[in-house]
Order: structure tokens, then sequence, then C-alpha cells
């Protein structure tokens, strides 16, 4: 419950397209599949084509904009607590990464810091709904707009999008300092495929393509992606699932005395009384894999990926025994 995965199997129309395009893997890339995908992902963001571009997972895409802003002397700078990766792609991309600290315990940002390290070299990455914080940074177009006042590029990475149902992709279309990231990983529960994309005004689309390995998504893993696509029903069923489940265990944690933040995501973020780190460790022995962080303004809080119904019970029962090893963390 590390990795925010979906729990369950993809749509079998997955599996009719995946095998369809089995027997054509001498191929390096078909243009009727790329086109047929292309189009369908198109209807389903609402923008054109050419403002699309697919990459082999998101974290990909992160590092093509990374690489992006090292081109163009754009200096990245990320909210924080935020995607880790990120933080690891630019250290492989040997970008130097800046921070604005989200307001600490209610984790909203903080707009006076962020329009005092803003600048039209600065390229500001936001996650939305945040990982792992769990919550929306912003829910209107006035903080967006905001943002792209204070900063020569705004990425925004909407990898929980069917989660939260709230998008800017439509400010794309006449703004191109704004690039949305997005990713099968989460609610197409197609992680192992590793597609994402990225919407983006065409002539950045095109620059940030030409930073990526030619042929980089594999045929299968773009009729993986196809097949989801075709079997949108499917996916509102996931999403209505894994809300349901979490929205439950939520209040399972919340009867235990723990804070619990209300999440748009497929994921929690909980605190805890003693150090995320001891409690997962506690939890990693009893059979549970849970996310800690050693960044000071989050090390009291775990965040756990809503799995099946029965490994979340596993969770809460390991999760009690361990809050049972210390009196001190009842309640707090
Ligand atoms: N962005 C965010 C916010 C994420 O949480 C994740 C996965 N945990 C990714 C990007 C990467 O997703 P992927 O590479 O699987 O598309």
């Amino acid at each position: 419950m590390h990795l925010n995965e979906s729990p369950f199997s993809p749509s079998p129309a997955v599996r009719e397209r995946v095998l369809e395009y089995l027997d054509k893997l001498n191929l390096y890339h078909i243009k009727d599949l790329e086109e047929k995908f292309t189009n369908s992902l198109s209807r389903y963001v609402g923008v054109p084509t050419e403002y699309l571009s697919v990459y082999p997972g998101s974290s990909e895409a992160l590092v093509a904009i990374l690489r992006y802003c090292r081109r163009r002397g754009l200096k990245p700078i990320t909210v924080w607590p935020s995607f880790h990766g990120v933080e690891e792609f630019a250290n492989v991309e040997g970008v130097n990464l800046g921070y604005v600290r989200l307001v600490p315990d209610s984790f909203e940002l903080n707009l006076v810091e962020l329009a005092r390290k803003g600048g039209p070299d600065r390229a500001l990455y936001i996650v939305n709904p945040n990982n792992p914080t769990s919550n929306m940074l912003f829910e209107d177009f006035d903080t967006l707009e905001f943002l792209l006042r204070k900063f020569g590029l705004v990425v925004v990475d909407e990898a929980y999008y069917e989660f939260s149902g709230f998008t800017v992709v439509r400010k794309v279309l006449e703004e191109e300092k704004l690039v949305v990231v997005r990713t099968f990983s989460k609610a197409f529960s197609l992680a192992g495929a590793r597609v994402g994309y990225v919407v983006a005004n065409p002539d950045v689309g095109r620059e940030l393509r030409g930073l990526e390995v030619a042929f980089s998504t594999p045929v299968t893993s773009i009729a993986a992606a196809l097949g989801a696509l075709e079997d949108l029903d499917y996916v509102r069923r996931v999403v209505a699932e894994v809300v349901r489940l979490r929205d439950e265990l939520k209040e399972l944690l919340r009867s235990e005395g723990l804070r619990v933040l209300d999440s748009r995501t497929n994921f929690l973020f909980v605190k805890t009384p003693v150090k995320g780190s001891e409690v997962a460790r506690e939890l990693a022995k009893r059979g549970v894999r849970v996310r800690a962080y050693s960044d000071p303004d989050i090390e009291y809080f775990i965040r756990v990926s809503i799995a099946s119904r029965e490994c979340n019970e596993k969770f809460i029962d390991a999760l009690r025994q361990v809050l049972a090893l210390n009196p001190r963390i009842v309640n707090t």
C-alpha cells in the first residue's frame, strides 16, 4: 500500500487490445494505433490532438519537462511536500530544484511565498490534488491565473484527476505557459503499462517530444491505454469503488483517534503519534508497506494507498497492533 497503484485489474477491453497488437511487436510503432489512441485521448481530455504528447509513464514526461527547463534557462521550483519523484528526477538530470513549502499542518499553498519566489525565468511544479498530502492545493481558476502571472511556466501534475474531478486542461488552449501532466497509472489501473501524457501548447509539446528518445512508449502499452479509454464505464466504477473504500478506511482511522486529511486521491495521509517511519517499520514487520517521510514537515505522517477491502482490513488490524505497542499513541 505504498505506491498508489489501483487495487483492481484493468478492464477486459485492455486485454483485448493488447492481444490484438501482440503479433505486431516486430514493429517500433504503428501509425494506425497511434492515431486511434490520440483521437480517443483527445476526446477524453477535451483538447485537439496536437495538444497531446504521450510518454512511457508521466515520470518520463516530468524528466522531459526538467530538460526543457534547463534548455530554456528556467529554474524549476516545486511546492513541498510534493511527489518525491520530481526530486529524484532533478537529481538524475543534474537540475537544481527550488522549493516553496506548503503551509505547515494545513498543507495549503503559501501564495505570498510563491509570489516572492516567482519570476519569468522560474517554472513552478504543482501536484493537484497533491501527493502525498491528498488535498486539493487549489480548485479555482483565479489561483491558477495568479500563478501564471508570477511564473514563466506552470506545470500542473493531475495524476489523480479522475479522483478529484477538477482539471485545468481547458486553460492550456489559451495559455502557453501552462502544461498539464497526467497518467494511466492510477484510475486506469495501468501502472505496469507505463503510459502518461502531457497537455501543452503544440509548440511546447513539439519541443518536449524532441527531448524524449524516439519510440519510447511500447506498442502494447499504447494498445492497453486505448483499450482503457474504450471502457470509461469501467474506469468510473473503479474510481467509485476506490473512493468508497477510501472513505470507509478514513472513518475507521478517525475512530481510532487519528487525524486523517480529507483526500481527493486514491490514498490517505494520516498523522501518527510517533514518527511515521517507526509506524511504517512496525507495519512492514506485519506484512503491510506504507510510505513514511524524513522531511520534518511530514515526519509524523504516513501515506496509505487504498487497496482491496481485504488488504485495507489487514492494514487497520496491523495498525491497531502497532498503536497498542506504545501507550502514547492512542488518542493523540
Ligand atoms: N506524478 C505523481 C503526482 C504521482 O503520484 C506519480 C506516481 N506515484 C507520478 C507522477 C508518476 O506516475 P507514472 O510514471 O506511473 O505515470
